[in-house]
């Protein structure tokens, strides 16, 4: 509606007075501010409707998604196989986000060094150097790649990765490790709003207690999770996506456990009853599990050191099905609904979600 009011003002205005060009821009200006620059609903719409080009652009063409928790364990899982105990001769940081000194500090802390072990937190990967009192994090975000490269084997982690991609380096990458065996790991990002960089200890603790409870870990425990929920009041969807609440679930795996619950993802937390929340606890434990198990919803394009690709694509019983039969209930009056939920798209059956 607000576009719509802005573009009649601006019709009217102009129709009315007919003035001079700088006038004419400074009443589109003042009509910009004031049903734009102040519609709160106008920007979420703008915003919306971005998330969602990006979202149809990623499934029409590549079937990419963002990395949730199962597709960064899977790059933590491959990388550890490759990368572990090896020498870091050589580092080329080819566009960074980096001050100069920062550029420095990382090339004295990684070269000559090995990375001795590769954790993860949430979304995060966190990088363990040897001889080194600080710590390398990645985040992939929405296009971000991690890359391995020994000859002519390619072990790729992160978004999908097509044939044009193939010659490394290529134009989206940003750090080059060289190690001691002459393999290479790129770290690529073609919109640039994952990151790579170094912390101190203090840094890193202080980030990782930002992040709530690892659903892959002994601490995600029925008592921890139902005491989340109880003591939390929003939306379904937003608590099982709050990463300072449940680190590591996105989109994808949101909707897929609330249909896997038979739980509404709009429905408040504080309506849910004892029964709803042990089935979406032990629903958010068995997805994951198996999502990290089949490796993923990214890896399209996959293909490990072994041939292996798997994908968890195939098994999403709800999400991106907008408009499909519902492969539960089966009730063709009963469609797949698509519905924007704590900012997302999302996908949800009326039928078998209460
Ligand atoms: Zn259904």
């Amino acid at each position: 509606m607000e576009i719509f009011g802005f573009c009649r003002f601006a019709i009217n205005a102009y129709l009315r007075h007919q003035p001079c060009f700088p006038c004419i821009g400074f009443k589109i200006s003042v009509c910009f501010v004031f049903y734009g620059i102040f519609s709160i609903q106008f920007v979420k719409s703008v915003l919306w409707f971005f998330c969602e080009m990006l979202e149809v652009v990623s499934i029409v063409f590549k079937h990419t998604f963002m990395p949730e928790l199962p597709e960064v364990e899977t790059v933590r899982q491959d990388l550890r196989q490759k990368l572990l105990g090896k020498k870091i001769i050589q580092l080329e940081i080819l566009k960074t986000k980096l001050s100069k000194k920062e550029v420095v500090e990382f090339e004295k802390n990684i070269k000559s060094s090995s990375f001795q072990e590769i954790e993860r937190y949430g979304k995060l990967l966190v990088f363990v150097l040897q001889k080194s009192k600080q710590y390398m994090l990645v985040h992939l975000k929405m296009t971000g790649q991690l890359v391995y490269q020994l000859r002519k084997k390619i072990i790729m982690g992160g978004h999908s990765f097509s044939a044009h991609e193939s010659v490394l380096p290529g134009k989206h990458t940003r750090v080059i490790f060289t190690f001691a065996d002459q393999s290479n790991l790129f770290f690529n990002d073609m919109r640039g709003f994952g990151y790579i960089k170094l912390v101190s200890v203090k840094e890193l603790e202080k980030i990782i207690s930002r992040f709530g409870i690892e659903p892959l870990k002994d601490t995600f425990t029925l008592s921890n999770f139902s005491k989340i929920i109880r003591t939390k009041k929003m939306k379904l969807k937003a608590l099982l996506m709050n990463q300072s609440l449940i680190a590591g679930i996105g989109n994808i795996y949101a909707d897929e456990i609330c249909f896997a619950a038979g739980v509404l993802p709009e429905r408040s937390t504080v309506s849910l009853t004892v029964d709803e929340i042990e089935k979406l606890y032990s629903c958010t434990d068995k997805i994951l599990r198996k999502a990290v198990v089949l490796r993923g919803t990214t890896f399209n394009n996959y293909v490990d050191g072994d041939g292996k690709k798997g994908n968890f694509l195939e098994c999403l019983q709800v999400y991106g099905r907008k408009g499909k039969i519902c492969l539960r209930c089966r009730d063709e009056k009963v469609l797949i609904k698509k519905k924007k939920i704590a900012g997302r798209g999302t996908h949800f059956c009326e039928r078998c979600q209460f």
